[in-house]
């Protein structure tokens, strides 16, 4: 018996096509989409650029299989570590004009908001941490009474050993009375300002809060245009 020429009878497969059915479905049914109507916005969906928030509520874009894929990841990393430290994730609400601001953090230890993510190069976050990643936990300690954040950042850039052996790395932020109570207002901003776009069927001005979020979105290919039909782009899909 020859392995390789066995090894070379395989059928490859790639893709969600190549899973079992149920596996696939648990995957994808993991992935809940906003609320479109209601007046309840994720932090998740304030820390991003507001037009693509404002387009994934507007029209029901398919997912792509790298978000379901980024996702899955992402709870499966969350769920491990929800196992090691016995603790779950906690829910925060802000509300104020009739507009409510929901989230969940990773964890809390004493003062301090914890959060994991996950990255494909510590090299870029040893430089600062993500913008989005400051502004969420800032937010999740401006609603609680945390004094402090700690974005911790797991190397998730491949099986390769890394040879300088660094796979995590974390970045402490200790926060004021008054930086506190800043993030807030920005939040409550842009959380009417979304509100108000909605309301008026009007497209958001582009509005990163990480300057590098435009080249990981999916809409950056038309987004310079802002006559665009969107309604038409997604129809057709
Ligand atoms: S391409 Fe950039 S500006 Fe346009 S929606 Fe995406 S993140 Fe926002």
């Amino acid at each position: 018996m020859n392995i390789e020429t066995l090894a070379k009878k395989s059928k490859v497969e790639i893709g969600f096509s190549c899973l079992p059915s149920n596996l696939k479905d648990a995957i994808v049914g993991e992935k809940e989409r906003y609320q479109k109507t209601d007046k309840r916005f994720w932090v998740t969906e304030l820390i991003r650029c507001l037009r693509a928030s404002w387009i994934d509520r507007k029209f029901t874009i398919p997912f792509s299989e790298t978000t379901y894929y980024y996702f899955w990841r992402g709870n499966l990393l969350h769920k491990k570590m929800e196992e090691y430290l016995d603790a779950t994730e906690e829910r925060v609400i802000h509300q104020f004009d009739g507009v409510t601001i929901s989230g969940k953090f990773d964890a809390k230890d004493k003062d301090t908001i914890l959060e994991y993510k996950t990255t494909s190069s510590l090299y870029y976050a040893k430089k600062r941490p993500n913008l989005t990643h400051v502004l969420e936990a800032a937010t999740y300690a401006a609603i609680t009474d945390a004094k402090q954040i700690k974005i911790i950042s797991l190397d998730f850039s491949g099986t390769k050993l890394n040879k300088q052996k660094e796979f995590f790395l974390s970045h402490t932020i200790k926060l004021t009375k008054k930086e506190k109570k800043e993030i807030l207002k920005f939040m409550e901003h842009r959380a009417k300002a979304l509100d108000t776009w909605l309301e008026k069927d009007e497209l958001p001005p582009k509005s990163p809060v990480e300057p590098g979020e435009c080249n990981y979105c999916s809409l950056r290919n038309f987004c310079h245009d802002d006559s665009f039909d969107y309604q038409a782009f997604f129809d057709e899909k």
